[in-house]
């Protein structure tokens, strides 16, 4: 029998989930990956290999609709079908937020449950979503091992100061602090770093996730000594459709002056900003490009991101001191040649230069030979999620 895990990644309305094989002590080896889109509504499922050819689908009618649940346990009885000589060892959960309490992946028990449900207010639109295929499994499949894996956890080694607001002590007492986010990315792309160039990894890199969701880190040796999201996933960067940094007054403003309520406010910030919201257009970085040129307002939401990546990459270089290496990853920083093309422009002053041939086939080297450099890695979160899940299954079944 080869030990199996399964990656779950939760949305408000979607189930996204990898399956990993466990083989010696090399890196689980990724099998399938699949989600369930519509839960609650009109319900699908789909599933690829690992080369993305298709191996299965299914579909349910609104009436006859499945949740969260019913999509863990469909998966569950899926993978007794398909398994061949596979059995499911454990399940790794990506959960955004770990808070003050959980600076390494954990084994999911009761009392975790509880203490992770208490952050939803800290991550009120990823928080429950998260949460919930994990209290399922664990009430409805109590003896296979989970693992929860946090997004905030690989930030836990910034300075006191780093994770500081200025505000009262009383505050911070309750958990207002800066957590910092995407650190399943982050850690990969350190992790990996080295293979590519050992001396980089072991100096000064600034990591750019620009996705949907985007932020950077700065990486001293591999480790996040600062970032740019905050308490929330909504500071610093622009995305797709959440505003990045933005002064906290505008709130009252609209709060008070445009009569949002609360809930309004939230949703203006977190889904109708950013890319979106600038050009009024698209979240979408592809749809922006085929529009830029005849459309000034796709203009403006591309250039206020990049702009926003410079302001931001400068104060992460004086948090660490200097620049050995700049790192674009996840569904912009992957794909969209333009974005790194003007980021690193806007970078001659800290040592990059371009290597436009390089930068136009990907990399993942696309800089040319002067003091920092530049590279496209694609990231691997769920990869990061079932090694993590690996090895606390693994210390949890050592003898102590
Ligand atoms: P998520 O944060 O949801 O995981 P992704 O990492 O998939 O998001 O990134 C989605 C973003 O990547 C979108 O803005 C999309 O337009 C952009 N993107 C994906 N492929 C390309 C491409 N070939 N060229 C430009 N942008 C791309």
């Amino acid at each position: 029998m080869i030990p199996t895990l399964v990656v779950l990644n939760a949305g408000s309305s979607s189930l996204k989930f990898q399956v990993f094989d466990m083989v010696d002590r090399a890196d689980p080896e990724l099998v399938w990956r699949g989600q369930y889109e519509g839960l609650g509504r009109a319900a699908r499922f789909r599933v690829t290999q690992k080369s993305g050819a298709l191996l299965d689908q299914a579909e349910w009618a609104a009436e006859r609709g499945i949740d969260h649940e019913g999509a863990l346990m469909h998966l569950v009885a899926w993978l007794q079908q398909y398994r061949n000589e596979r059995s499911l060892v454990a399940i790794g959960h990506r959960v955004v937020h770990g808070g003050d309490a959980f600076a390494a992946p954990v084994l999911v028990s009761d009392e975790v449950v509880a203490k992770l449900a208490k952050l939803a207010p800290l991550a009120p639109l990823h928080q429950p979503h998260n949460l919930k295929p994990m209290e399922v499994a664990h009430r409805r499949l109590p003896t296979l091992p989970q693992v929860a894996c946090f997004d905030t956890a690989f930030h836990h080694t910034q300075s006191e100061i780093a994770t500081m607001f200025a505000l009262p002590r009383t505050m911070r007492d309750r958990g207002v602090r800066r957590y910092g986010f995407h650190g399943l990315s982050y850690d990969y792309i350190a992790s990996v770093l080295k293979d590519h160039d050992p001396q980089l990894a072991a100096g000064k890199v600034i990591v750019a996730h620009l996705g949907n969701g985007a932020s950077l880190c700065a990486l001293s040796g591999g480790t996040s000594v600062a970032t740019t999201m905050g308490f929330s996933a909504l500071d610093g960067l622009p995305m797709g459709t959440r505003c990045g940094a933005i002064d906290a007054s505008i709130v009252f403003y609209m709060l008070r002056e445009m009569g949002c309520t609360a809930d309004e406010a939230e949703r203006i910030l977190y889904t109708q900003s950013g890319l979106l919201g600038v050009s009024s257009l698209s979240n979408d970085m592809r749809t922006l490009r085929t529009h830029a040129p005849s459309n000034t307002e796709a203009r403006k939401a591309i250039d206020l991101f990049v702009y926003r990546i410079l302001r931001e990459t400068g104060s992460l270089i004086a948090a660490l001191g200097g620049l050995d290496g700049l790192v674009f990853t996840a569904g912009i920083g992957e794909n969209d040649a333009a974005t790194r093309a003007a980021v690193v422009a806007g970078l001659t002053w800290a040592g990059l230069e371009l290597d436009e041939a390089a930068n136009s086939t990907g990399g993942p080297k696309i800089s040319s030979s002067s003091s920092a450099s530049a590279w496209v890695i694609p990231t691997n979160e769920e990869l990061v999620i079932a090694r993590q899940t690996r090895d606390v299954i693994s210390a949890a079944t050592l003898p102590h």
